[in-house]
């Protein structure tokens, strides 16, 4: 599953820096479902991931990144957060620039 991977890859990441999960937050771009059915995916791979950090993987903050998108009527391209917006000139669902997330890894330290 796509979520089982991104998790291992994750772990893969923070492992390779040793990182712990307390360290960082994770930055998702795109998607085309339920962002919050997404994120209780992916952190219930990540805990399977680093059983021994599952205090740490429950807390952690997933944020949501904006990602470009194009309304296919009016061709109008813009960016947000959302996971299948309407187009803010005609209303017609519109096309993802990014249909399968993205996770990225952002060291707290580093976050203002
Ligand atoms: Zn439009």
């Amino acid at each position: 599953m796509h979520e089982a991977g991104l998790a291992r890859g994750v772990a893969r990441g923070l492992r390779e820096r040793g990182l712990s999960p307390a360290q960082v937050r994770l930055a998702v771009r795109g998607g085309h479902h339920d962002p919050r059915e997404f994120e209780a995916e992916l952190r219930a791979h990540l805990t399977a991931e680093m059983p021994g950090d599952a205090a740490a993987v429950a807390s952690m903050e997933i944020r949501r990144a904006v990602f470009g998108h194009l309304c296919p009527r009016c061709g109008v391209e813009f960016e947000t957060e959302r996971v299948a917006p309407v187009c803010p000139a005609c209303g017609v669902d519109t096309v993802a620039e990014i249909t399968d997330e993205i996770v990225e890894i952002e060291l707290l330290a580093a976050v203002r």
